[in-house]
């Protein structure tokens, strides 16, 4: 069979599934490409993971088209027999480094994240091989320690003496082990990301525990704004945050179809925050991001949002 793959969102990060779809194919003698959109193919394979990427815009020239990822469908899944094979990382040349996930879901409901409509309750995954050409290693684990496995998952890692980027890492769930764990393993700066998402969970006692062991440089904490939280909420979250020394990313919130567009004070104080060399050299109130207008106006105002989902 002659099979196309369609990389909707593009070729900036590696599509597990479509690397895994190739596995497969390959391992049954099936010819794997690139669609180009030149020649007839049997099976075309389409994936997308957000909803915010363009869709593919082309007639596809096959007998048979198979979509799939969340920005298509949320509750799509690879078959189990394709969902364990290794991936093939050889369709994707230019990106030198493996994807992991030592489990998939979640032990939390938070009512902005899909994950528990897409994977539910937290189960440890089995371990697929690694890049051959890999020089590091993304950990996409939704929440990394709350895999009953977590232990296993860090002795692996350890075990390849590659570089690790953790990406779900519940600072509400961090204790004394799991911060030694964490400084057991091989992370650059920014590596370890956390999530300060809802402005009464005072996560600031177990950072302090975190920090004991890991070095601040080397967490980066994910501050949703726009959901639940004031602009004072939000402010005092950065600003503590940065107290002690961790790097705050802000991020508005986007609901599933992508039909909330962020409002002005959003796309401000995530660009005077975000923008790193703006953060450390001004305060919000002073950042005038158009002429004639101070950005501490809105915490004057007490502006108010509006906290339903879209
Ligand atoms: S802890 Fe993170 S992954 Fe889990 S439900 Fe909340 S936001 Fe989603």
């Amino acid at each position: 069979m002659k099979i196309g793959l369609i990389d909707v969102d593009g070729h900036n990060f590696p599509n597990l599934a479509l690397m895994k779809l190739s596995s497969y194919h390959k391992e049954k003698g099936d010819s794997v490409e690139w669609y180009n959109g030149l020649e007839y193919y049997d099976k075309v394979y389409m994936s997308k993971i957000f909803t915010f990427s363009p869709d593919e815009k082309r007639v596809i020239q096959a007998k048979n088209v198979i979509r799939g990822g969340t920005g298509y469908d949320i509750q799509k899944k690879l078959p189990y027999h394709i969902e364990n094979v290794d991936p093939d990382y050889s369709i994707y040349p230019m990106h030198q480094y493996s994807i992991m996930f030592f489990s998939r879901g979640c032990i939390k409901k938070c009512p902005f994240c899909l994950v528990w409509d897409k994977e539910g309750k937290i189960n440890s995954v089995g371990i697929t091989g690694l890049n051959p050409d890999g020089k590091h290693i993304e950990v996409l684990d939704n929440n990394f320690f709350a895999n009953p496995l977590w232990r296993d998952a860090v002795m692996f890692l350890n075990k390849t003496k590659q570089y690790v980027n953790l990406h779900g890492v519940d600072i509400r769930i961090m204790n004394e082990e799991k911060a030694h764990a964490l400084n057991s393993m091989k992370l650059k700066g920014s590596s370890i990301h956390i999530a300060w998402d809802n402005p009464k969970d005072d996560i600031i006692p177990n950072l302090k525990q975190m920090l004991k062991y890991v070095k601040r440089y080397k967490i980066m904490c994910y501050v949703l704004i726009g959901y639940w939280s004031t602009p004072e909420q939000d402010y005092e979250r950065i600003m503590k945050l940065s107290e002690l020394g961790v790097d705050p990313f802000v991020q508005p919130y986007r609901d599933y179809h992508n039909k909330r567009i962020p409002t002005q004070y959003e796309k401000d104080f995530a660009s005077w925050v975000n923008k790193k060399e703006r953060f450390k050299s001004f305060s919000f109130k002073d950042f005038e991001p158009r002429k004639g207008f101070k950005c501490g106006i809105y915490l004057k105002n007490k502006i108010q949002f509006n906290h339903e989902r879209v």
